[in-house]
């Protein structure tokens, strides 16, 4: 498997490839946009760990433009975490997003945890233990039937047919809204609150629904050994 490091800084970039070599991955580093840009365009790397703010071409625009041929997984790293609500909202396709400073080892875990995703290896939305049934508006969780209202069955579809993508608040507002009716942050909150209260009477102890810090919340099954 071959990582393609787009980072700037080099000493980051080093202690990046440093702990992907460890890990098994072989590593390419390009600390310049307008080169990275042209590299990518003639390697195939398995991932892309793409910087925002890059000298040259700038990240939003080297995975814009990769995404125009390609499916490869990319993951975002950006020095704020205001920046990744605005990266959801424009959709231009990485498959996960990651805040400076970060550990390099959540960092290797992150890059684990999309490339399982994407082989479709890991787990899909919907298992034995856990699927939902849109029909009835409930979700069967370890053969058990949980009622859902209309408004959580559209949040937890929305989240559930894409598991680990990450949605902002005003994402998943839309996705449950249609009448563009006004409502805050804190609606969808609240929302969430409950529809987790509900889940957990079914599975104690499991978190299904994840809450992502400054941002919004992502789906996850657990993983079942
Ligand atoms: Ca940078």
């Amino acid at each position: 498997m071959n990582i393609a490091i787009v980072e700037d800084e080099q000493k980051l970039a080093t202690v990046l490839e440093q702990y992907l070599q460890q890990a098994g991955y072989q590593t390419e580093i390009y600390n310049d946009g307008d080169f990275a840009l042209k590299q990518l365009a003639l390697t195939t790397p398995d991932l892309i760990l793409l910087d925002l703010m890059l000298p040259g071409t700038d990240g939003i625009t080297i995975c814009r433009e990769v995404r125009k041929t390609s499916e490869v997984p990319i993951i975002m790293t950006t020095a704020r975490v205001e920046e990744i609500d605005r990266l959801l909202g424009l959709e231009i396709g990485a498959d996960d997003y990651i805040c400076k400073p970060y550990s390099p080892r959540e960092v290797v875990a992150r890059v684990k945890a999309v490339l399982r995703r994407h082989s479709g290896t890991g787990n899909a939305g919907s298992t034995d233990q856990f699927a939902l049934d849109e029909q009835a508006a409930i979700v069967r969780i370890n053969g058990q039937q949980c009622e859902l209202t209309a408004v959580e069955l559209q949040l937890l579809k929305t989240m559930a047919d894409s598991p680990g993508r990450i949605y902002s608040r005003s994402q998943l507002m839309t996705k449950i809204y249609t009448d563009n009716r006004v409502v805050s942050d804190r609606t969808i909150d609240s929302h969430i609150k409950k529809l987790r209260q509900r889940l957990e009477k079914y599975a104690p102890g499991t978190e299904y629904i994840h809450s992502v810090y400054g941002i919004g919340y992502k789906f996850e099954l657990p993983d079942q050994d």
